[in-house]
């Protein structure tokens, strides 16, 4: 299918990743520019059906069955109605726009926020046989016309470009010309202020409605706020759009929460029970990235550093190392994220509060995109509070000073979304049913619980006595004048001999040495668990002083349950779904799915055959063929190419160009 094309396509996929695209992205004296544009051959025939789709997904792509949301996503969109689709990572948003461009006739075009995600899926694509390509600054000007004579051609199905490039002159026009029949505008939450990743060229995106009034527009996104919802809809100009919401559970997931202690030990012990498998550690600050990646290397862990200080080509290095399975683990600022596909990640650790759950959804939901397991670990402190909601004041300073005038509800906003963070990690509910809960889904949890988190899985212990500790600490922060902060607190009811606790009399005091018998970190926890649950607030201002709310009002009066627990004690194991750790777990649940028989041996060779055959490519593993597919591989030993097929990820085109390895190492 399309041969030319598609070896044209790939050479087109030589260039850099990683590259932010900026202004450089666009290229005068490009076709449209010259208008040389001839358009293309206006369709003829009946308009494409559901099923027609259904049938060239399963060539294409080896996929049996639409899912429902991207059932719902493909009849609107062909019956010419806007969508807006919101799912979680891994949930299959892709589809929703591949699928339909396969069968319609003329471009749909893919608004794309980084070179990086759209060589990935290009390059996914083309793999599979798709007419695909993208428009961006890191071709060559040859490259870039090549790819223009061949949309004039009308052999192009789907073109990724940046939002800038619609705004260059003409481009819209010759659009126009070239049939234009669909815009998708992937991770549409970057048109959104209130988005945690604007970007003020989103906005240009807006300009298309204007122009292609009938044109469907199908916008995607993780972001699940109804703020950033709203934003998505009048930014783009939806008339009247379908909005489909996924499901925001992600079952493969075991989320643990700590207390960081000797946070370099912490994350020894995750990459422990994930020996050999892919990972992201996730530091707020450079130097943090810098320091850990340190750390972990003199101990003798295979890593390397990411963030936005370092040179790019090292940057790009990284990246490329990282998604090509030569690396496997990764120490980054939250700048290591979009464009990460790699679908095999085993393991997300924080090594410090992220500022919202958004953003911690966002990051964990980079683990286990193959839908097998993966666990995601916080770490965090009580200084990671108090370090966001200082810099969260201090920009909305800057911000009044500036004369902007959302500045304080900005600020009231970020501070809830921050508290929300911090109760779910100071707090002991079900973490999958907190996430989905902040996400507006409620999730039952059976009788036996999720049995896929920390609290679930036993490893928190409440304490008996919780209530009663409660309003020890609670008092404590009053007879105290309300005027300290959890140290100083902590200290006083420990019955601590400090300089400040004799400077004032502390020691004097009924509640001091209540909690003697208690650890220091047992105490400071369950201070920030206080928080967390409302009873107690920590002060603006320069210093983080507590003072009782009006339900800590209640509770010191025993008039509300207070439920305290025991930080989790690092456990050495990993998921206990996995028995002997998570890595089992992630095989078992492959081996599983695929059926019984899983030649675990085969498995294994197939793993690194997919290893050179990518290298061979140039494109990252992972689009080759994911574990799941190879599993099914090493269950069923299809000897024929017809059997191959049957195998759900097999699609005609990697069936005929990789067939016949795939099978010599299963028939060996
Ligand atoms: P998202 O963009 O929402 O993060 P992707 O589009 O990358 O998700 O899809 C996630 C995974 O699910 C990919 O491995 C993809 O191949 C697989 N997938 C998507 N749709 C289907 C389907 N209908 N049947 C089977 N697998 C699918």
């Amino acid at each position: 299918m399309r041969a030319a094309c598609l070896i044209r396509a790939r050479h087109a996929l030589q260039s850099v990743r990683g590259t932010r695209v900026d202004a450089h992205d666009l290229e005068p004296g490009s076709l449209w520019a010259e208008d040389e544009a001839s358009a293309a051959a206006a369709p003829v025939g009946p308009p494409p059906t559901f099923e027609d789709v259904v049938h060239h997904v399963r060539h294409a792509f080896g996929f049996d069955a639409l899912r429902p949301i991207q059932e719902a996503a493909v009849r609107a969109t062909l019956a010419g109605r806007d969508v807006v689709v919101v799912m979680p990572t891994g949930g299959g948003k892709s589809l929703c726009f591949q699928a339909p461009a396969l069968v319609r006739a003329g471009l749909t075009v893919v608004v794309s926020p980084l070179i990086a995600l759209m060589e990935d899926q290009v390059a996914g694509l083309v793999e599979n046989g798709v007419a695909a390509a993208q428009l961006t600054s890191s071709q060559t000007p040859e490259e870039r016309r090549e790819v223009e004579r061949r949309i004039a051609r009308g052999g192009l199905q789907l073109l990724y470009v940046a939002p800038e490039r619609l705004a260059a002159e003409g481009f819209l026009a010759w659009l126009e010309q070239s049939g234009m029949s669909a815009l998708a505008v992937d991770e549409a939450h970057c048109i959104s202020h209130w988005g945690h990743d604007f970007r003020p060229e989103y906005r240009l995106v807006g300009e298309v409605r204007a122009r292609f009034p009938h044109v469907p527009i199908l916008a995607l996104t993780a972001t699940a706020t109804p703020e950033v919802r709203a934003d998505i809809v009048r930014n783009l100009g939806l008339a009247d759009p379908l909005v489909l919401v996924g499901g925001f559970d992600r079952p493969n997931l075991t989320y643990r929460v700590l207390p960081r202690r000797d946070l370099v030990e912490q994350v020894m012990s995750v990459i422990a029970r994930h020996a050999g498998e892919a990972g992201i550690v996730y530091c707020l600050r450079r130097s943090d990235v810098d320091e850990l990646s340190a750390d972990l290397r003199a101990r003798g862990v295979s890593c390397a550093g990411y963030h936005a200080g370092m040179d790019g080509a090292e940057r790009t290095r990284v990246q490329r190392a990282f998604l090509q399975e030569e690396l496997d683990v990764v120490v980054a600022t939250v700048a290591f994220g979009m464009g990460i596909d790699r679908s095999d990640v085993r393991f997300v650790v924080h090594a410090s509060l992220p500022k919202g759950v958004e953003q911690y959804s966002q990051e964990t939901g980079r683990a286990g995109r193959d839908g097998l397991p993966a666990e995601c670990v916080l770490f965090y402190g009580g200084a990671d509070f108090h370090g966001w909601k200082t810099l969260m004041e201090l920009s909305a300073r800057d911000a009044r000073a500036e004369g902007q005038a959302s500045a304080g509800s900005d600020l009231e906003r970020q501070l809830e979304r921050l508290g929300h963070m911090w109760s779910l990690a100071t707090g002991a509910v079900c973490r999958h049913q907190v996430l989905a809960g902040y996400f507006g889904q409620e999730l039952p949890v059976p009788a036996g619980g999720c049995r896929a988190c920390d609290v679930c899985l036993g490893e928190i212990a409440h304490v008996p006595e919780g209530a009663v500790i409660a309003q020890k600490i609670l008092s404590a922060v009053v007879k105290t004048g309300q005027r300290y902060g959890a140290a100083h607190v902590a200290d006083v009811l420990r019955g601590a001999d400090t300089a400040r606790i004799r400077q004032t009399g502390h020691d004097l005091l009924s509640v001091y040495g209540l909690l003697r018998a208690q650890s220091l970190a047992d105490v400071r926890s369950w201070i920030d668990q206080l928080v967390g649950l409302g009873h107690l607030r920590v002060a603006d201002g320069e210093y983080p002083t507590l003072f009782l709310s009006k339900s800590g009002v209640e509770a010191m009066h025993a008039r509300v349950p207070v439920t305290l627990y025991v930080p989790a004690r690092p456990k050495s194991s990993g998921s206990k779904r996995g028995g002997s750790g998570a890595s089992s777990a992630a095989r078992s649940a492959a081996l599983d799915e695929a059926g019984p028989g899983v030649d675990e041996a085969l498995f294994g060779r197939l793993r690194e055959l997919r290893r050179s055959l990518a290298k061979e490519r140039g494109v990252p593993p992972y689009l080759i063929f994911n574990d799941r597919t190879l599993a099914e591989m090493a269950a069923k030993k299809p000897r024929t190419i017809e059997e191959l097929l049957r195998v759900k990820g097999v699609g005609d085109k990697k069936a005929a160009d990789l067939g016949e390895e795939f099978l010599r190492a299963i028939g060996e």
